[in-house]
């Protein structure tokens, strides 16, 4: 039986867990693949996708920054990528490119199954507007929570996204530097790429998360660090990275490809237990 081909593809994307954490999805489950990680500039996303697929590549992750152009070449959208405008799961058809967006049902398992928050009708304030933000605005809105505030550093993203949410009694774009007038939280959530890149998220105010309020960052690893730091000293009852989202994720994508629900608890625990998640993000 000849090895089924996968990959994730980003810029950059070498430090990426996704080939680990669908190797062992796929011993788990005991099927043969071969799941790689190709880097692509942006230039160069369409050829490098074309390549993959004639080299009898039946299945890709897409992450930064190639979420949204690989919305753009599918020939079919699942309700999720199209209601995010950006695709993180292609999967190859006779046609063309099918493109699902797992990151929303990711994370909301992640928060409600592994952590056990009870998300309806929390207050939330997201931070950041990019294909993350996209991803997982639907789903938490889907989940039940109250009130959606998004902020985001171009304040013009964050008013794009709440339109396309189109539920302006429930989704509120606000401005970043306004912050400290919105009252408190019961989920603050990180999705900026800014400790990605060295940079510091504008300060937070510590009054930001509720009493009981979860803090949640998308990054893990060191891009986690100073928001989780920032999270503590608000006194969030819950401070969570985004290593669950990522296995959460993944399974989700696994299971669009080969039909079998992978069992993520293990996956979690030995990417946790391992120093080697002070990596990027996916
Ligand atoms: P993206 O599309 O490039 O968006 C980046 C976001 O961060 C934008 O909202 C951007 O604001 C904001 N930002 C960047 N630098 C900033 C700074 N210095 N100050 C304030 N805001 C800043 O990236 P993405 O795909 O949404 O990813 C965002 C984060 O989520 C990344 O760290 C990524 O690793 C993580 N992520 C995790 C998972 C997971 O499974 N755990 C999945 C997806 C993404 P502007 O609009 O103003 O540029």
């Amino acid at each position: 039986m000849s090895v089924q081909r996968y990959a994730v593809i980003g810029h950059p994307v070498s430090h990426s867990l996704s080939p680990r954490i669908h190797a062992a999805f796929a011993r788990q489950a005991g099927i043969a693949l071969e799941y790689s990680a190709i880097d692509a500039a942006p230039e160069d996303f369409d050829a490098v996708l074309a390549e993959f697929a004639a080299e009898g590549g039946i299945g890709a992750n897409i992450t930064l920054p190639h979420k949204t152009r690989a919305a753009q070449i599918c020939n079919y959208l699942s309700e999720a990528a199209q209601r995010a405008g950006a695709v993180n799961t292609l999967i190859r058809t006779a046609t063309g490119w099918q493109g699902d967006n797992t990151d929303g049902m990711g994370l909301v398992r992640d928060l409600t199954d592994r952590h056990s928050l009870d998300l309806r009708s929390r207050r939330t304030l997201l931070i950041g507007a990019g294909g993350a933000a996209r991803g997982v605005a639907p789903a938490l809105l889907d989940a039940g929570i109250g009130d959606l505030y998004i902020v985001n550093r171009t304040a013009e993203r964050a008013d794009a996204l709440a339109d396309v949410l189109a539920q302006p009694g429930r989704v509120h774009p606000r401005y970043l530097n306004d912050i400290g007038n919105l009252g408190n939280f019961d989920l603050v959530i990180n999705a900026t790429s800014a400790a990605r890149g060295g940079d510091a998220l504008p300060s937070l105010p510590i009054n930001l998360v509720a009493p009981r309020g979860a803090a949640v960052d998308l990054s893990y690893g060191e891009a986690a660090v100073p928001f989780l730091a920032w999270a503590r000293s608000a006194r969030a009852h819950d401070c969570i990275d985004g290593l669950g989202m990522l296995v959460e994720q993944a399974a989700e994508s696994f299971q669009r490809w080969h039909k079998v629900r992978p069992e993520t608890d293990a996956v979690y625990e030995m990417l946790r237990n391992r120093d080697a998640i002070l990596v990027t993000a996916d």
